[in-house]
């Protein structure tokens, strides 16, 4: 992005404005889309100051949430490793070995993880079976 001051020769006022690169403001001025936001007029000038291109602030942000995004996803990677681990996968029949621990008393030595749809979860839950949902980003590393 790129700030340009205008000046409106028609009434000397002067404003600033926006354009995606300098080229846009020379498509948009050719269009007669630039007007003086006093006046209306169309006879709207570029002044002689250097333009002014978002830099640091933009980028730090940028940066600050692809910083925040990236350890959200290590924290994420590091609870599925633990749920590896710790929990047994039963994939698609997630909600069946839930109900067989919670009605047989099947004994396990470890939690169980897998899918099930959001409706699934609403039926244990009506149940009294506790299933917690858990981000997943699936890493093709494994
Ligand atoms: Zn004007």
């Amino acid at each position: 992005m790129i700030k340009y001051k205008l000046i409106c020769k028609q009434c000397n006022f002067t404003f600033d404005s926006w354009f995606s690169s300098s080229r846009d403001f020379e498509k948009l001025k050719k269009k007669e889309l630039i007007n003086c936001h006093n006046c209306n007029s169309i006879k709207v000038e570029k002044t002689l100051m250097a333009p002014r291109v978002i830099s640091k602030n933009f980028d730090n942000n940028l940066k600050k949430d692809l910083k925040k995004y990236k350890n959200i996803k290590n924290k994420i990677l590091e609870y599925q490793k633990f749920i590896r681990k710790n929990f047994e996968y039963v994939g698609k029949n997630f909600t069946y070995e839930a109900r067989a621990i919670h009605y047989n008393n099947k004994k396990i030595n470890k939690g169980i993880y897998g899918s099930a749809s959001i409706n699934d979860l609403k039926e244990l839950k009506e149940e009294g079976i506790d299933a917690q949902i858990v981000p997943w980003i699936d890493d093709n590393k494994n």
